[in-house]
């Protein structure tokens, strides 16, 4: 028994202005593809337990991934197709794809379609899983050509594992004649919000325990829905059921088609209506003024950078300064030139100079203009430091050179790379107490709160009025390609 397994992974963003070479997946081809993989909590590391299980011989063309970003290159996305369809071509039993379903490469839309397509090319009859994040877009050329497919089912993604785990026991079952996988699938003209896909709250929610219990009726062997990410601007954007029958193309189908219907039903829950960031700020104010101790959180969700975004974007601190908020801190904020220009200053200068709104969100015909601030460079680091955190914990976060840059009112942690604050780490490196702030401005709106909540008493969400490269608001995107009428788009439109 012979399995190819392999995984690529993009959530691509397709207004965002980071672009996605092949550096950027840090790829790791065939032997080190498996070393970096075993032992992960993957859907890849599942594959590799499960055929290592069963003794099979295990070829890894490759292992990559990389943070959100503008459309894949298109010689890096040819690269790692080649060294999949490659390893197929040359003969295998089995073949488990740790995909994401999001995944725009600049010469192809459907980056996960037009791989299994080339893989049928060489492989037609090779029976085939793929694993996929809950925020893929599935399209029909994925469906033709898996046999299985399994997406998470939560958000934050903690059942990648799991995930891995389903789809490929299903594949066992699958060589073993025990079951005959076939997918019903329903596509809804639905794009939702990234932040209304938070599986432990509100329709989300209502949607994966519909799914759970559908796979404990008789003849269903996995369903999985998709919120689907918006912001791959591309015809089959948004939500979709995916249902793995055994044996019953019409069970897969009438069950599939229950559960879209039902989420549509429940359409209203999945758009996100940003408030007016002065009323957002607002909120904060009196929140600071309510029960409890610590910061009240300002979750930035207009510019994350596990979305596509910048980590640059200035509109929130602006925004809490101009309402006169004080006690705040925030980070971290991407400007490499800043830093260098604070570095060379010296520790404890004064210094003047502009920070932020540096990157151009071109594809959204959006140029901000950068604040310049006035302040003292309070702490230097090196940007290191290790997550202790419940998200990632144990690994090294490296920021670049940072500064923490006080300007009274408010203190910002500046750093040369792009980093999502998960982990407190990002203040605490530089000598900074999150706990004792009054505010705290996160460019996050997720991967944040299992840390930052806890200490904190309550947050608010925080949008850009004028757009940033992850806002929640899909009207500040000038969203082209997707299928018309989808919704929120067409708001008067039925289904
Ligand atoms: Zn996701």
């Amino acid at each position: 028994m012979k399995i190819v397994i392999a995984r690529m992974n993009h959530e691509t963003n397709t207004f965002s202005p980071i672009p996605t070479p092949l550096a950027a997946f840090d790829p790791q081809w065939d032997e080190a593809a498996r070393s970096n993989q075993k032992g992960a909590l993957t859907a890849m590391g599942a594959f590799l337990d499960i055929a290592e299980g069963i003794a099979a011989e295990i070829v890894t063309p490759l292992a990559a991934w990389a943070n959100p970003s503008a459309a894949v290159a298109a010689d890096a996305y040819t690269l790692m197709c080649d060294a999949i369809v490659r390893a197929v071509g040359q003969g295998c039993d089995a073949i488990m794809l740790d995909l994401h379903g999001a995944m725009v490469a600049e010469n192809a839309d459907d980056g996960e379609g037009a791989l299994l397509e080339r893989i049928r090319q060489v492989a037609p009859d090779t029976p085939m899983t793929v694993a996929l994040d809950l925020h893929g877009n599935v399209t029909q050329k994925m469906v033709a050509h898996a046999d299985i497919i399994v997406s998470f089912k939560t958000y934050p993604h903690i059942d990648m594992y799991e995930t891995g785990e389903h789809a490929g026991r299903l594949l066992l079952d699958l060589l073993a004649r025990r079951a005959h996988p076939v997918i019903g699938w329903r596509q809804i003209p639905l794009l939702s919000a990234t932040l209304t896909s938070n599986t432990s709250a509100s329709a989300m929610q209502r949607a994966v325990q519909a799914a759970q219990q559908a796979e404990q009726e008789p003849g269903i062997l996995a369903v999985s829905v998709l919120a689907g990410f918006p912001l791959s601007d591309f015809r089959d954007a948004g939500m979709s059921v995916v249902v793995v029958a055994d044996g019953d193309a019409a069970l897969a189908d009438t069950v599939a088609e229950r559960i879209a219907r039902r989420m549509w039903e429940e359409r209203v829950d999945f758009v996100y209506d940003s408030l007016p960031l002065a009323q957002s700020l607002a909120q904060a104010r009196e929140r600071s003024r309510g029960p409890g101790t610590g910061p009240v959180l300002l979750l930035d969700h207009s510019d994350n950078v596990m979305s596509g975004g910048t980590c640059n974007t200035m509109d929130v601190l602006e925004a809490a300064l101009a309402a006169g908020l004080e006690g705040i801190a925030v980070g971290p904020i991407s400007d490499p030139e800043a830093v260098a220009q604070m570095i060379a200053a010296g520790l404890d200068a004064q210094v003047t100079l502009a920070v932020g709104n540096k990157v151009p969100l071109t594809q959204q015909g959006i140029t901000k203009v950068p604040p310049v601030l006035t302040g003292r460079v309070a702490a230097i680091s090196d940007g290191r430091f290790t997550v202790t955190g419940p998200i990632y914990t144990g690994s090294t976060i490296q920021m670049g050179r940072s500064v923490l840059f006080d300007i009274g009112a408010a203190r910002i942690v500046v750093t040369e790379e792009r980093v999502e604050p998960y982990d407190t780490g990002v203040f605490t490196s530089l000598g900074l107490d999150p706990a004792q702030q009054s505010f705290l401005i996160l460019k996050s709106r997720m991967y944040c709160r299992p840390v930052f909540v806890p200490i904190s008493r309550g947050l608010v969400e925080c949008d850009s009025d004028s757009g940033g490269p992850t806002s929640a608001n899909l009207k500040l995107f000038p969203i082209a390609k997707v299928r018309r009428p989808i919704y929120p788009l067409d708001a008067d439109m039925d289904w």
